[in-house]
């Protein structure tokens, strides 16, 4: 039994005999936020530069966003997907419009968009030739979900090595290296999976013109590119979606993670062509997935994204969040390189930066590993330059606490 008055230590050991463990958790049980700032079931203040793993674009409790999500509560929250509802009509036309793309499917997870954008690319190779037998390309250290198909595309082998056969038979090629493309693509590829910014596998961005010559491989062999904007979309770079730094469109991507800021729901959205030759009427479905709740939560994202002006601030501040990270870097010999694009930024160290992290988080700052060497920055996106300077005190001193 939990109760209020159980302390944090308590709660903990609670959690550890009830929930499976598949998480070296933070020894902290989160209670609320408010802005930026995350206070745990006793009181201590966190500033947070994770956001939930690139979620909370919005910062807590923004009053707009709860608003809404009570107004819809007070009407209805679920439908099923044999109805039309006014909140999915909203959010489907307001990303066909912030994407270019001409057709959305919500579900509830970013592996279940990756999921749908996987069976659509298949569906579409199906279409031509009546084979069950397509592969797909992805790259090495990238990271598009847990679930098998997803799983089956994430380019770390370890995460897939006790999971037996995987579904989707996925060839892997170097993030970067063209070459290395061509030599994974076969006459059976159907697709070329990929995140234009890579985030669990170390904050690695495609540079242009590997995503050009990838998207021109693409038109020559009628192969389908889907982007998985998953973490790097929704603003964090600058761009509403990532891809459109450079103008290089998919013929399928993946939204999840800030889409919902904290509600969960996630996007598959295609071009016409695809829609026109993949999946129809009962290849494809979920009950939960774009139900009233979930895309009231992305209207109301996207009311406040254009409120807030989120692209513009992020592009105006990242440069300050840029310099500070430098900054760091050339101070402490524990850090190698930053590397990244807007608020999604790594820092590359010399050794583990467990040590560093749990520092950081003793001193009330909340920040993210990606890979065993790498600092991520996923902070939300209304960070202010006032609360960049207070987060490179705090990272600061725990980097030093390494180096002692
Ligand atoms: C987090 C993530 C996913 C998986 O999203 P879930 O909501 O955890 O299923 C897929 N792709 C990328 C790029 C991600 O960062």
């Amino acid at each position: 039994m939990s109760d209020k008055n159980m302390t944090m230590k308590a709660l903990i050991d609670q959690a550890e005999k009830d929930l499976l463990h598949t998480y070296n958790r933070y020894q902290v049980v989160l209670d609320h936020g408010e802005g930026v700032y995350l206070y745990d079931t006793e009181g201590k203040k966190y500033l947070d530069f994770m956001s939930g793993i690139g979620v909370f674009a919005l910062g807590y409790n923004n009053e707009y966003y709860n608003k809404a999500l009570e107004q819809q509560i007070g009407k209805i929250l679920h439908t099923s997907n044999y109805f039309y509802n006014v909140p999915a009509i909203t959010a489907a036309h307001r990303l066909k419009e912030i994407s270019g793309m001409d057709r959305v499917f919500f579900a509830n997870s970013g592996a279940e968009a990756v999921e749908g954008a996987l069976k659509a690319a298949i569906k579409y190779a199906y279409n031509k030739d009546g084979a069950s037998d397509h592969q797909v390309v992805a790259l090495e250290h990238s990271f598009h979900g847990r679930t098998y198909g997803a799983l089956s595309v994430t380019g770390n082998s370890h995460y897939r090595e006790a999971f037996g056969a995987m579904p989707c038979e996925a060839r892997f090629a170097i993030m970067n290296d063209y070459e290395s493309v061509v030599n994974a693509v076969t006459d059976k590829t159907c697709a070329i999976i990929m995140e234009v910014v890579q985030g669990e596998g170390g904050i690695v961005p495609a540079q242009e013109i590997f995503l050009q010559n990838v998207r021109k491989l693409c038109d020559e062999k009628d192969i389908l590119l889907i982007f998985d904007e998953v973490q790097c979309g929704m603003g964090r770079t600058g761009y509403m979606f990532a891809w459109q730094k450079f103008g290089i469109k998919p013929d399928i991507m993946t939204s999840a993670k800030a889409l919902g800021c904290g509600v969960p729901v996630g996007a598959f959205m295609m071009t016409q062509k695809v829609a026109d030759n993949s999946l129809t009427a009962g290849d494809h479905g979920t009950t939960y997935g774009g139900n009233p709740l979930a895309c009231a939560a992305v209207n109301a994202v996207l009311d406040q994204y254009e409120t807030l002006g989120i692209t513009d601030h992020v592009n105006k501040t990242a440069p300050y969040l840029e310099k500070k990270l430098d900054e760091l870097v050339s101070k402490y010999d524990f850090c190698e390189l930053r590397r990244g694009r807007g608020f999604m930024q790594g820092i590359v160290c010399r050794g583990p930066v467990k040590g560093v992290i749990a520092r950081a988080m003793d001193q009330g700052l909340i920040l993210i590993n990606a890979g065993s060497d790498i600092i991520r920055i996923l902070p939300p996106l209304v960070i202010t330059e006032k609360e960049i300077d207070e987060m490179a005190a705090v990272l600061g001193r725990a980097i030093e606490g390494e180096t002692a």
